[in-house]
């Protein structure tokens, strides 16, 4: 069994992949080919933003709004510690200084203690709080109305982290359009992946969307050799562009099928394992599902077991931000933010995909069950 089966996908829609690849190679427009402009116009009108910009990964998504904004060293931006490392590594890049925030049961930003962490950082005195990237984790958005809220009383911009959350639904509306500016990822294994990297940026604000483009291509001004500010090379492949537009067709499909699939592992593993819980007002497009065991040794015991059987099991994520070595010198410990510190220790995810079937859920459910026994 594979944790994401890209075949069964392949299966689908391979043959127009294909095709349209194909047609990008024979014209040879392989740098901001038609393709691009065309999937920019989808996305923008999938998410409901007024802009869509493609650009080359996940992370360039994050970095160039962030470079855009012009921030300094001793701008704080507050990320969650509990997401992947380019969510914070941005705010480094693009030249400020990540401040890290506990997650709730949710496994989103923990609203409290950003209140805390904001309130702490002005105390201090050393750094300006300036933004917020939350993370839509394993594809379920954040509380944006209580994000919304603190933001405008800290005068504090967002740039929402939705690598894993494009096409989850938060008060009826699509990931990528809560903040100012929203970032997602087209690496393969994210709900709407290419077949490399790529990425794209979302904002209403037409200002803000000529420097983000501006960023992306080397800081242009008026002309391609007429600079204006630092940039950098961010463009997404045009070949990337037509991987994504025919699956960008199948994925309304794709997201109701991996919520069949979230459903139907939730009604068996409920009794045994701490489930994700979506509230009623979301709609999460299931990047993972992710379980909590007792503690770390039955978290062993259970990827043990279950690689006996062939299932793969993945763990997201083991070392919190702010303990990872290479924020060292923010000067963190164990024990700052103890519940992420806790989950690290716990989580699991397991198999998630649009094309598992009923049997293959009922099974890696059941192997799930039987460790515990
Ligand atoms: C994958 C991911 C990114 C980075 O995306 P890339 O396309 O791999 O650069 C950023 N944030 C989160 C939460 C991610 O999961």
């Amino acid at each position: 069994m594979k944790f994401i089966d890209l075949d069964r996908q392949y299966d689908v829609i391979g043959k127009e992949i294909e095709e349209r690849m194909h047609r990008v190679v024979e014209s040879k427009q392989f740098i901001m080919g038609p393709e691009i402009k065309e999937l920019e116009t989808a996305l923008a009108e999938y998410t409901g933003r007024k802009h869509a910009i493609t650009c080359a990964s996940g992370t360039d998504a994050l970095v160039i709004p962030l470079m855009a904004l012009e921030l300094k060293k001793e701008d704080a931006v507050f990320v969650p510690a509990f997401t992947f490392f380019a969510s914070a590594e941005s705010v480094v890049l693009a030249g400020a200084t990540p401040v890290f925030v506990d997650c709730d049961s949710s496994y989103n930003i923990d609203t409290d203690n950003l209140i805390y962490q904001i309130e702490r950082v002005l105390k201090e005195g050393k750094l300006v709080p300036k933004g917020i990237i939350p993370v839509d984790l394993f594809g379920q958005p954040a509380d944006y109305d209580k994000l919304n809220e603190i933001a405008q009383k800290y005068n504090l911009f967002i740039l929402e982290d939705a690598a894993q959350g494009f096409g989850g639904i938060y008060k009826g509306k699509k990931a990528c359009s809560f903040g100012n500016v929203s970032a997602t990822s087209f690496f393969p294994a994210k709900p709407l992946g290419c077949y490399g990297d790529g990425g794209a940026i979302f904002t209403d604000d037409d200002e803000f969307a000529e420097k983000l483009r501006s960023v992306r291509v080397h800081g242009m001004g008026s002309d391609r050799y007429d600079n204006i500010r630092i940039g950098m090379n961010g463009r997404m492949d045009t070949l990337q562009a037509a991987v994504v537009l025919p699956k960008l067709k199948i994925f309304d499909e794709e997201v109701e099928r991996r919520n069949a699939v979230a459903k139907r592992y939730t009604e068996n593993l409920k009794n045994d394992f701490v489930v994700p819980v979506i509230p009623e007002n979301k709609v999460s497009s299931w990047a993972q599902f992710s379980l909590l065991a007792e503690n770390k040794n039955q978290r062993e015991e259970i990827i043990e077991k279950l690689k006996e059987k062939e299932i793969p099991v993945m763990v997201y994520y083991p070392v919190p931000m702010h303990l990872q070595t290479a924020f060292r010198y923010l000067g963190y410990k164990k024990g700052d933010l103890p519940g992420c510190e806790d989950y690290a220790d716990r989580i699991f995810s397991i198999p998630m995909h649009p094309y598992l079937t009923e049997d293959e859920i009922d099974f890696v459910s059941e192997a799930l069950i039987t460790v515990l026994k």
